[in-house]
């Protein structure tokens, strides 16, 4: 059904990225999303699903051509995650962490050697990846991280755990941080590209969770684990800019992705309130069903304008935008969840059974209040830039 809301989405949007945005949404719509609801029951990672995106260009948007990648502008990327996300959470999930935290870290900090190893492979969608960030002991205080690396003959010893590693168990390509000297706390933490298949002493096990069955999140141990000298991404001692511009293309890319599963919940909740009767009347005739539906669309339309400028400002080559990517993570990731929660309040009891989307909706979009840095760190992070305690 076409809403008002469609023409606002697309008002400052070229004619290819609107072209890209009903080509994914088709594309999601018929080849994904049916099949969403099967995975997270038989709690099966949805490789088949996964194995579709490559030819279609989705697993390389922030890869440039060169790679093998199908990079147009951060902008499109945006499009394209909110689009995956609109229908489902791990695919969308699949394309942000390879691209903006992998492949993005690769792109700026490494080797030729690197980009030619691992671009291509992310972009054909051989190799899979996953992010070894969060620990047991906490994701927001990555400063304090346990994961060591110390240096040996040829290489690293990697030794630590990480924790919730989405993709853990498919991936070919590992990010991991791990801290070179402790004491130094953030002058410590190091980054490395890791092939998990080629290095003994990596086990990964199941995490688990109450919420993405489907993404199988994983824990990983590293046990004395030996990668070699040109697994380092960067230099030692110097990951945490490693991580700062992965992350702030991820936060764009999760802000994106929070927009997508606002408007879902849009786009189930009207026309349930549009079919559902009582007292003899659609409920969207009540005018408290009408409150919902009135916020639902400020707030997604909100989100969504000030993730778009973060990308416009990417396009334009600001090369940090950190305030304003931790402005679009918090403010999209609201909208996802309070979309969510309105949503099953429209839905009633049915919100919650099983036959009916918005229920899953609801935990996936809390989840995505914590990854890539929690409400409460974001919103730190722009009361610091305001008072000029923190730089960008
Ligand atoms: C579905 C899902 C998928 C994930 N996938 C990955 C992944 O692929 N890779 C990965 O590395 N991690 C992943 N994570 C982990 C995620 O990044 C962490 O959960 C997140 O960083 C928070 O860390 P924590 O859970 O240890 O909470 P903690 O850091 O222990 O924080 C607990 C609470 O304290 C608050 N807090 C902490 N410090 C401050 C402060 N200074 N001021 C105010 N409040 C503060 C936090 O905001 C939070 O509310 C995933 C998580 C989920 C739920």
């Amino acid at each position: 059904m076409q809403t008002p809301l469609d023409r606002m989405m697309d008002f400052d949007l070229t004619e290819e990225q609107r072209q890209v945005r009903a080509s994914v949404r088709e594309f999601a719509e018929k080849e994904i999303l049916p099949h969403v609801e099967q995975y997270e029951r038989e709690e099966r990672y949805p490789l088949e699903l996964i194995a579709k995106l490559p030819p279609l260009g989705l697993m390389g948007p922030m890869i440039p051509e060169q790679y093998g990648g199908s990079f147009s502008d951060v902008l499109t990327y945006g499009v394209i995650c909110e689009e995956l996300a609109r229908v489902d959470w791990v695919i969308a999930s699949v394309v942000s962490v390879s691209n903006s935290l992998v492949a993005g870290a690769t792109l700026a900090f490494g080797t030729d050697e690197q980009k030619e190893r691992w671009l291509p492979a992310i972009a054909n969608g051989t190799c899979l990846t996953s992010a070894c960030l969060t620990e047991p002991g906490g994701g927001t205080d990555l400063p304090s991280m346990e994961t060591t690396a110390t240096k040996v003959d040829g290489g690293w010893r990697i030794t630590g755990t990480k924790v919730f590693i989405s993709h853990a168990a498919h991936a070919g390509l590992f990010f991991v941080v791990a801290s070179v000297d402790r004491t130094k706390k953030h002058k410590g933490v190091t980054a490395f590209l890791v092939d998990p298949k080629a290095t003994e002493g990596i086990t990964i096990g199941d995490f688990p969770m109450r919420t993405l069955k489907r993404d199988n999140l994983a824990e990983v141990h590293f046990e004395d684990a030996f990668v070699p000298d040109d697994a380092l991404l960067g230099e030692p001692g110097k990951g945490f800019p490693v991580l700062g511009a992965a992350l702030d293309t991820g936060r764009f890319s999760v802000a994106a992705r929070c927009v997508g599963q606002a408007q879902r919940c849009i786009d189930l909740a009207v026309p349930y309130a549009l079919e559902r009767e009582a007292f003899g009347q659609k409920i969207g005739e009540f005018q408290m069903i009408q409150q919902k539906i009135a916020d639902m669309t400020c707030r997604t339309q909100a989100a969504r304008s000030i993730v778009y400028q973060l990308g416009r400002m990417k396009d334009a080559g600001v090369p940090r935008a950190s305030m304003e990517a931790s402005m679009s993570k918090l403010m999209a990731s609201k909208a996802a969840v309070d979309n969510a929660l309105d949503a099953v309040q429209i839905h009633g009891g049915y919100g919650l059974s099983g036959e009916y989307e918005v229920g899953r909706l609801l935990l996936e979009a809390k989840s995505l209040e914590f990854g890539e840095g929690t409400s409460e760190l974001h919103t730190k992070m722009i009361a610091e830039f305001m008072l000029g305690i923190r730089k960008q």
